[in-house]
């Protein structure tokens, strides 16, 4: 219809009102190709790193090919400069060095590379029933009888008596064993089904079957347990101590895959937060000589609350910045004020299956893009960064002209529950943050879903933001 045949309250109606429309509906023809590659390389990041430390390798080894170098303090620093640090293994700060001083700010995209999973306990061997098992302690929150009865491996780290490290993934290759947690038979589950959800499965039965055959020729107890140890010791050099000293994740084995008829959506283990670290740092990757600093942070540990060293509220952070500060004479403080955050993490993607956790007006939608949440944070708002509405705007802006498809949202309905990320600990640096990131099916289970429109678009406001 053209302009001619409108009535004023057709014109009107355009002028004022914007009803929300499926990003499917306003994807540019040249998005299309880059969405699907985009994509590709994506599950392939999931699938190279099921752990923070394996994600931090797997970005070192991107940021590398793309002449990435490590920053250490005292280096001196020039536009176009591409910089990397790592934080003990598990956590990877990246800049690429603007045409601005520091003194004007640097554009941050923060994201997590911890995911919920089930921790090897210090002292998790034993045997019952003459089987094998680990003891395990759940990190992050998970619903418990979502992790019985799947296939899962066990990827980590080892410190042995004499300081060496043995790397664990077992699991990952073709061909590998893999390990489970065992449930109830339905025949036998009447009284677990009476139990509330999270009283089904208590934490301290999240035990992984590791193995049954016993030691050959020996009268001894704990022939299973002898006999895994044995299995252990000759593959890795262990010993039952070396437990003490040891981070191993059990985390499932799914690989990352498309799902639907129409192949729209991602199935993956933990896209919170891969899918914005992934964002945050492929549009880093492609950088080159931005008029303000750009910054990528890959945390840790904000699935247990940011604490720790490794995670965002580690100084380990400041330090950095601190140290690029410093190449160029500048206060740390004055570059923080002038500074901008996109704290990139998923939020939760509007659930038809469960409308009622949900205000429908606020809530993300899959495939309507990255969505942005001004606040997080449950009840009032409590333990929410709360951007300014300046800050908002600034954001709305910047995507808008660089053709993002974006949406408003909301975790959840008021009084539903609710949740926080690293975007307090930025905002309370003096940086102005503002939460976005991609919505997400089945947050913090085995397998979550993802709209490839929308993880696409979040790596394109990611870009966006570097170059504002
Ligand atoms: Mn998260
Ligand atoms: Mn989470």
């Amino acid at each position: 219809m053209d302009e001619k045949e409108k009535t004023p309250a057709q014109k009107r109606r355009e002028e004022l009102l914007n009803p929300r429309k499926n990003g499917y509906d306003r994807l540019a023809s040249e998005d299309e190709a880059a969405m699907q590659g985009y994509c590709e390389d994506y599950k392939k990041f999931l699938n190279a790193a099921k752990t923070e430390r394996e994600a931090v390798e797997e970005t070192v080894r991107l940021a590398q090919a793309k002449g990435f170098v490590p920053f250490t303090r005292g280096m001196s620093v020039a536009p176009g400069d591409k910089l990397y640090r790592v934080n003990r293994g598990k956590a990877v700060m990246l800049a690429v060095i603007g045409e601005k001083s520091l003194a004007d700010g640097v554009s941050i995209g923060a994201a997590h590379i911890d995911s919920p999973r089930l921790d090897v306990k210090p002292q998790p061997l034993y045997e019952e029933a003459e089987m094998g098992f680990l003891k395990t302690h759940y990190y992050g929150g998970i619903k418990k009888y979502q992790w019985v009865a799947i296939p899962l491996e066990l990827h980590g780290v080892v410190v042995k008596r004499d300081g060496s490290t043995v790397q664990v993934a077992i699991g990952a290759a073709p061909g590998d064993p893999m390990f489970t947690v065992d449930d109830l038979l339905p025949h036998l589950g009447g009284e677990q089904g009476k139990k509330p959800m999270s009283e089904a499965i208590p934490g301290e039965n999240l035990n992984i079957l590791v193995g049954s055959r016993p030691f050959r020729d020996d009268e001894g107890g704990d022939r299973v347990k002898l006999a895994i140890m044995d299995i252990l010791n000759q593959k890795y050099g262990l010993v039952e101590d070396d437990f003490i000293s040891a981070e191993l994740e059990a985390v499932p084995a799914f690989q990352a895959c498309d799902i639907g008829f129409d192949r729209s959506l991602i199935g993956a283990y933990g896209q919170d937060d891969r899918v914005c670290a992934f964002a945050a740092l492929a549009a880093l990757l492609e950088t080159e000589r931005p008029v303000h600093t750009s910054v990528c942070m890959l945390a840790d540990k904000e699935e247990i609350g940011s604490e720790g060293v490794t995670g965002m509220r580690s100084a380990a952070f400041d330090t950095f910045m601190s140290d690029l500060c410093d190449a160029q004479r500048v206060p740390l403080k004055t570059c923080y004020e002038h500074s901008f955050c996109l704290s990139a993490d998923v939020t939760a993607a509007y659930d038809p299956n469960f409308p009622e956790v949900y205000d429908k007006r606020n809530a993300a939608r899959v495939n309507y893009g990255m969505g942005f949440c001004k606040y997080t944070g449950a009840r009032g708002k409590s333990g929410a960064s709360d951007a300014a509405a300046e800050v908002v705007g600034f954001v709305r802006r910047t995507l808008d002209a660089a053709g993002v498809i974006w949406q408003m949202s909301e975790l959840g309905a008021v009084d539903a529950g609710g949740g926080g990320t690293v975007a307090a600990y930025m905002a309370e640096r003096d940086i102005d943050t503002l939460d976005a990131g991609v919505p997400v099916l089945s947050m913090h289970a085995p397998f979550e879903v993802t709209g490839k429109l929308d993880c696409y678009m979040t790596y394109k406001g990611m870009k966006a933001v570097y170059q504002a």
